[in-house]
């Protein structure tokens, strides 16, 4: 049959010798180079019972802020919606009613606020765009799931846990952050 380009290579079939035959020697030589691994450092990680330490410029899960008294801090003006590459944000405004000041820092809140985690690109600019220190990408990942529904996260995923009701909670999501945190 007619070659098409000139890369075909002839195998070789000469018969294998007595000592090849015996594969012994094949196998004794791959053991070798097996246990040669054993007592070097090894590359890999056992995540996740061990867990790589993140750069400190990592980006992760966005994260909805609430100020020291656990108020949201987002006023649904919208800019990180506009700054975001991957239009992946949603949300509704809404208008504070009379003895709501406890829950939202200012007039105007967040009613509905959603990222769909498939178009995220986890760029950070909807942080960048943030007049109110409201949305930040913290030190987790998004998990995996089965679902494309279920990466759309609302505000009950988003949502920092109140720092006056879990502060432990609230403290571990504010990662890194609880040292140069600052509400505008
Ligand atoms: S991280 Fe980037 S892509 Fe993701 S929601 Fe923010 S602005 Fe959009
Ligand atoms: S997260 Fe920030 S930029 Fe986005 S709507 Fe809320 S206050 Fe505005």
């Amino acid at each position: 049959m007619q070659a098409l380009t000139n890369r075909v290579k002839e195998v070789s079939r000469k018969p294998m010798s007595l000592w090849e035959r015996m594969y012994l020697p094949a196998v004794f030589k791959g053991m070798v180079i097996t246990f040669s691994h054993i007592f070097k450092k090894t590359p890999t990680i056992n995540y996740p019972e061990k867990k790589r330490p993140f750069s400190p410029v990592f980006r992760g899960l966005q994260i909805l802020n609430r100020d020291e008294e656990g108020r949201e801090n987002c006023t649904a003006c919208g800019l990180c919606a506009v700054a975001c590459p991957a239009e992946a944000i949603t949300m509704e405004a809404a208008e504070r009613q009379p003895g709501e000041e406890h829950l939202y820092r200012e007039e105007k809140y967040a009613a509905r606020y959603e990222i769909n985690m498939l178009r995220c690109i986890f760029c950070g600019l909807c942080e960048d765009a943030c007049p109110k220190d409201a949305i930040y990408l913290s030190e987790t990942f998004t998990p995996a799931d089965y679902q494309r529904k279920q990466f759309i996260y609302n505000k009950k995923d988003l949502l920092i846990p109140h720092p006056k009701e879990e502060p432990e909670a609230y403290k571990k999501a504010l990662g890194n952050r609880a040292g140069n945190k600052t509400a505008n």
